[in-house]
């Protein structure tokens, strides 16, 4: 068995608002985005997006840290 012991569909993540460990909806968003010096060019990047449960609060965070 993996480490899928939550009955929460979810990670336990720190929240800064609520200041502890919370429950977190973990989801992937892919956004476009454009650079000033590429504009023709758009780059489509992946997004992991936690929202704390608890308050509601989010926060994404790029995959690719380049
Ligand atoms: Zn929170």
């Amino acid at each position: 068995m993996a480490t899928t012991d939550d009955s929460f569909d979810g990670m336990t993540e720190h929240c800064d608002d609520c200041g502890t460990q919370t429950p977190h909806q973990v989801s992937v968003q892919i956004r476009t985005e454009s650079r000033k010096e590429e504009n023709a060019q758009f780059s489509r990047e992946p997004y992991r997006v936690s929202e704390c449960q608890h308050c509601g609060s989010r926060s994404s965070q790029r995959m690719n840290n380049a």
